[in-house]
Order: C-alpha cells, then structure tokens, then sequence
C-alpha cells in the first residue's frame, strides 16, 4: 500500500526508540502532531492525511486518511480475524476486555486530554466521559462469561431442543464526535464480548481517541485484527465497501437520524443486522409540585453538559403555568453563573460548539425563536469563535424551528402547560423518542407519566439517567437497538436454534 508503513502508534517501530519526527508519543502528555489508521492490525501511517481541528483553539493534528484500498483490506483482516475470535473462550475473551478496561484506565488523562482537544468538551467532563467509556469496558468483561442459551420442550418426547447463541458476525461501527471515547466503547466491547470482529469509523472532526483505545486494546493482549479503526475524511468510500461486503453482518451507528436513514437503507443491500442509536429531542417536564430548586438542578445537569452536544440533552421545557416563571428566573440565574472557557480549564464548564456548522445551527434557532416572539432571558449571542452564550428563551411556541429540530447547543428553551395531559401530549409530540424527563413529587402521577412517554430512556427527577449497567436507545426516529447491560450484548448475538433426535434405546 503506497505511502503505509507498520511503526507503531507511538511512532516507534517495534521496541526501537522513536522514529518519527514530532510523534512525541501517545504515552506522554504531549500532543502528537501526526496519528496512524489501525488496520490490518497494523498501524499505518498513510500517505494520504487530513487535519482534526481543535475547535477549543488547541495545536491540530493530522490523521491516516483511509479510503477503499484500506476498507478492502480491513474487511479481508476481520473476516479472516472472526473466524479466530469466535472460537476464543468467553473467560479468554473476559480477561483481555479486563485488561483493556485497564489500559483505558492507565491511559484516562491522555484519553481525556485528546477528547477535549478534538471536539471542545471542557476537560473534567471528558475525564467523566472516560470513566463511563471505560465502564462499558468492564461490564462487558463482565457479560462476556454471561452468554446463555435456553432448553425447552417441542413437540415430541424422542426430541431435545436448545437456542443457543452465536456471534453474528465481523460488525461494522460508526460513531459520532461528541462523545469520542464511551460511544467506540460502548459498541466495541460488547460486540469483542460476543465474540465478533470490528471495523470502526470514528467522526471525522474527533477520530484520535478511537486510535488511543485501539492502542489500549493492543496493550491489553487483544488481537489487532479484531478491533481495527480506520479514520476517514470522507466516510462515504470506506462506509459503501463495508456495505457492498456480506461478510460484514452487522452496522452498529450512531448518530443524527437522517444519516441512520440513509445507511439503514444502504445496508438493506447486504441485509445486515442494525443498531442505529440516532438523534433526540428531549422533552423535561416540570409539575407543579417540583422541587423548583432541585428541578433547576436536573435542567441544567441535563441541558449544558458537552455545551448541549448530547443526543438525551434537555432540548424543550414544559414548566406548569403557576410556577413557569419562578422556575424559568432560576433557571437564567443558574445559566448566567456557567463558567464559560477554554475546555482545558478545570473551571470550564461551558467550551465551544464542536465546529461553525454546529454554531451556525445553534443562533439559528435562537434567531427564529427570537423572530417568532421568544424572549432571551440570559444569553442568545455567538461569542468568539465556535462558542454561543449559555441561553435561556421563554415563551417559546410550537412554529418555532427549536420545537422540532435537535439544537445540539447550549439553548434551554421554556413554554408552559395546564394539565398533565397536556404536559404528555407536548412531550409526545416530535418524531423523536430518544430520552425524556418529568420532575415531580407524586409518586402515581411519576409512574402515569412514565407509561404515556413514548421513549426509549425516562428519567423521572434525574436529568443524568445513564449509566453502562443501562439499557440505551430510542424509539421512533431515534432508532432501533439498545446499547448497554445485557441488551447491549444481545444486540451482537444471533439465536441459534438446535434440535436433537433421540434413536430409541435399542
Ligand atoms: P452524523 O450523523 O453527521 O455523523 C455520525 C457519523 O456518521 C460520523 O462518523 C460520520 O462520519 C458518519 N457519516 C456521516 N455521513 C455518512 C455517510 N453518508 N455514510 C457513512 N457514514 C456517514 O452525526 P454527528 O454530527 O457526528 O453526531 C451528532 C448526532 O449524533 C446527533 O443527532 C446526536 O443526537 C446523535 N447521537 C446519538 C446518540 C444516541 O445514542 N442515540 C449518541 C450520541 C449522538
């Protein structure tokens, strides 16, 4: 391959002393300027390179480009890689995700130092972000020895009947930016945990943490052919050979709904088993007897955190009419207190928007909100750079842009109710069924609620429900599939059923 070579990661080849000028090396805290792709177990500094911009104004570095001669030769080493993989024993397979989850764990402040200098998450965020990715890790390490099957009664004595389980095969994943590290996690080791392969396509504007981990994986013993990653500037060439190959048994996505689309449709070719975890539009709902305080509290957990960049991020308010106001005051108090900065700082919890884009989408929906008769109660500007204030709207109505498309930004917008019906009906109303939100103090009324959202996550006075033991997904636009506990796991298992006729004694 033209311009590929096998140094390592580190930019040493074997045990030699580094080799590539200003490749510091991934164990120290320095930024390398240049990252390899991790194919064919091999790490492969291509000749062909694009640039991830720290949108936090941090140095940028260059990444392998990867294209289809790369995505061929990924798919013939999983394919060949599988067929070792699944016959592993699932405590060999524990050991090494153990291991893995503590290579993650050696490597956390260089993992998180990379997510925050990738895409802009203010670095105490990115250091929880991952403590969650490597949760994923051990659970999974932990599920691996959790693989059961069922024996049950058919319709003849003389017969035994079983479903077992099976691997379902080299899976191809994709990710997004926002979260870099627990979203490769969160795929790769339940599926490494079944037994199957992966090829993974980290986002183009974060990819250098999915390289971290893959090193990790390697550290820990795990085969280098059986997690490969392969960052591209354009996903589409790599993304159409994985689809056009019916070896490749499963795509594992996440991200917005209308790409989900657009690859549940091209995987349709090959009939590939789908996971598709795809965008929200998070309704919080807060009853009259909320803890006003307490409510601000989740709000705020739940809308700010990545700067609004999260798919089960609060994105519409609904704040009964006899306390909106109070409530909405408290809100803007808690928003204006948000320390704004570069999310390098341990005081940062505001950094910006992951790139222009991203921006542009955030103050257009202000604007429209704003044309249509929303009132800014703290913020509503772009500032420097890729970062928009903290902001809060009221008076927010249903023909506003920001009702109905995810804003990925930090804008809290709030409108009122009536009635609990109502409260549900407006909650309901979107495409969308990703996570959705109710503060109250009424125990019936919780559980009434919690039965009429149509959502795949409910968090009921918690605006942070997730965790690795959890089931994560939606409903509706927002997918199909769960990702976590052992839902995550099943998710990359066949049934395999087997059924034995007995010859009668003789
Ligand atoms: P995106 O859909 O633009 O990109 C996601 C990934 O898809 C990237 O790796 C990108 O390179 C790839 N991609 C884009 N077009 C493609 C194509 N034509 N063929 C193959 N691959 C393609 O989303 P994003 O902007 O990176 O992420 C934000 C979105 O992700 C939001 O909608 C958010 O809600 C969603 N998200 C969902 C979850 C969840 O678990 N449900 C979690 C995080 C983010």
């Amino acid at each position: 391959m033209s311009g590929a070579s096998d140094a390592g990661i580190d930019g040493r080849r074997g045990a030699a002393p580094p080799a590539q000028a200003g490749a510091a090396g991934l164990a120290g805290a320095e930024w390398v300027d240049t990252f390899p792709a991790c194919v064919a177990g091999r790490w492969q500094w291509l000749g062909s390179q694009f640039r991830v911009i720290s949108p936090g104004g941090q140095p940028s570095a260059t990444v392998a480009d990867c294209g289809p001669a790369q995505a061929a030769e990924a798919v013939e080493t999983t394919v060949r890689a599988f067929e070792d993989w699944r016959r592993s024993t699932p405590n060999e397979r524990s050991r090494i995700l153990r291991a893995w989850h503590d290579r993650v764990m050696a490597h956390r402040e260089d993992i998180a130092r990379t997510i925050s200098r990738e895409m802009g998450k203010p670095i105490t965020e990115a250091r929880g972000e991952v403590l969650y990715a490597a949760a994923y890790v051990e659970g999974y390490a932990e599920e691996a020895r959790r693989i059961y099957g069922e024996a049950f009664v058919g319709a003849g004595s003389d017969k035994r009947h079983y479903a077992l389980r099976a691997p379902v095969g080299p899976v191809y994943a994709i990710t997004p930016w926002n979260f870099p590290a627990a979203m490769v996690t969160r795929k790769a080791a339940a599926a490494l945990a079944a037994g199957c392969t992966v090829i993974l396509k980290p986002a183009e504007q974060a990819p250098l943490t999915a390289l971290l981990l893959a090193r990790a994986w390697q550290e820990a013993g795990g085969p280098p052919a059986a997690l490969q990653v392969l960052p591209a500037r354009d996903p589409v060439p790599v993304s159409a050979a994985m689809f056009a190959d019916r070896r490749i048994r499963k795509l594992t996505f996440t991200g917005s709904t209308e790409v989900g689309r657009l690859l549940a449709r091209q995987s349709a070719t090959t009939l590939k088993r789908m996971s598709l975890e795809l965008g929200g539009h998070a309704p919080f709902l807060v009853f009259e007897d909320a803890d006003i305080d307490a409510a601000v509290r989740e709000v705020m957990a739940s809308k700010f955190r990545n700067a609004g960049q999260t798919c089960v991020c609060v994105n519409r308010i609904f704040v009964h009419d006899s306390i909106a106001d109070v409530f909405a005051q408290r809100l803007a108090a808690a928003t204006r207190r948000l320390v704004i900065g570069d999310p390098s700082d341990d005081a940062t919890e505001i950094g910006p928007l992951v790139d222009r884009p991203g921006l542009e989408k955030v103050a257009g929906h202000v604007e429209d909100a704003v044309r249509h008769g929303a009132r800014v109660l703290c913020g509503g500007h772009a500032l420097h750079g890729t970062y928009f204030e903290p902001t809060v709207l009221t008076g927010v109505t249903r023909e506003m842009r920001i009702m109905h498309e995810e804003t990925f930004g930090p804008v809290a917008p709030v409108s009122t109710f009536t009635t609990e019906a109502q409260a549900i009906a407006l909650a309901n109303d979107t495409p969308y069924g990703l996570a959705a939100y109710a503060w109250t103090r009424d125990l019936s009324r919780s559980h009434r609620v919690c039965d009429a959202l149509d959502y795949g996550i409910v968090g009921i006075n918690d605006g942070a429900p997730s965790c690795a033991q959890a089931p994560f997904g939606g409903v509706k636009d927002s997918g199909m599939g769960r990702e976590g506990g052992p839902w995550g796991l099943q998710d990359y298992l066949d049934v395999k059923y087997v059924s034995v006729k007995l010859a009668a004694a003789a």
